[in-house]
């Protein structure tokens, strides 16, 4: 079985895009990945007289502390808090699996929020692709996979059980899901880093399309889910794709299926 872990960013009115996203890992590695993010969070904020018990990764929020509201991370220097942010990257993209049949996969739609669906549409295209990996991994492992997804709990959660609901039943406008099981399943960030590695994926593709800063998601572009040669993982809906001159590494990739 496989977990997806879902976050959000873009969420404001003035953001241009909406980002879904998040990582799926093996039932198997939920805990060991978890227990890598800590013990590198442990080893910045441990010599710095924190206890990383106490903090939650967020990007938004380790670059930018709130002013009005309390954060852990406002005990810490810039170049502390951007020093964590860079070592949870790395916990996370450098992660290998217990079985290589089974890898870690990125998952994530990046849509601009002009378009009335924004929300909705991102699901269905992050289930559907989540479903057909889920699909490939059994078809090559011979091991049929099933798939959960995990979300952080938010505003959104009533309307997205809802639609959801109906969303497993018929068809949707991308397709049908076969083999997940249960979506979503609504958790609290800190009960989880794995939760939090999935905003730090978020944050990174938001930084990309909404502030044209590749510096987080650069070393993790490969790590969306990808058959080799397609990114999979990764749908930007643009007006720029439809007219085909998005230069993006996902509108690239899909330009030249
Ligand atoms: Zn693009």
């Amino acid at each position: 079985m496989y977990l997806l872990f879902l976050d959000e960013s873009g969420t404001h009115g003035a953001s241009p895009v909406f980002v879904l996203a998040g990582v799926a890992v093996h039932e198997n590695d939920v805990w060991r990945l978890g227990q890598k993010i800590e013990t590198g969070l442990h080893k910045v904020l441990t010599p710095l007289g924190m206890n990383a018990f106490d903090f939650e990764l967020h990007g938004s929020e380790m670059k930018s502390p709130p002013t009005r509201r309390n954060s852990p991370w406002k005990a810490l220097i810039y170049t502390d808090r951007l020093k964590a942010l860079d070592v949870a990257y790395r916990s996370i993209r450098t992660f290998v699996p217990t079985d290589p049949a089974f890898p870690m996969a990125f998952f994530g739609a990046v849509i601009e929020r002009r378009r009335p669906d924004f929300a909705e549409h991102a699901y269905e295209l992050i289930l559907n692709k989540f479903d057909d990996m889920l699909g490939d991994v059994s078809r090559t492992s011979g091991n049929q996979q099933r798939g959960v997804v995990v979300h952080d709990d938010g505003v959104i959660e009533h309307s997205v059980q809802s639609w959801t609901s109906q969303w497993m039943q018929a068809a949707g406008r991308v397709g049908q899901i076969h083999n997940i099981v249960v979506v979503p399943l609504f958790a609290n960030s800190r009960a989880t880093r794995l939760l939090q590695a999935a905003d730090l994926v978020c944050y990174s593709l938001w930084r990309y399309y909404a502030n044209t800063d590749e510096r987080y998601v650069r070393e993790l572009w490969k790590l969306f889910h990808s058959d080799g040669t397609h990114m999979h993982g990764l749908i930007h809906v643009c007006a720029d794709f439809a007219r085909r001159t998005c230069t993006c590494p996902p509108c690239v990739t899909r330009l030249s299926a």
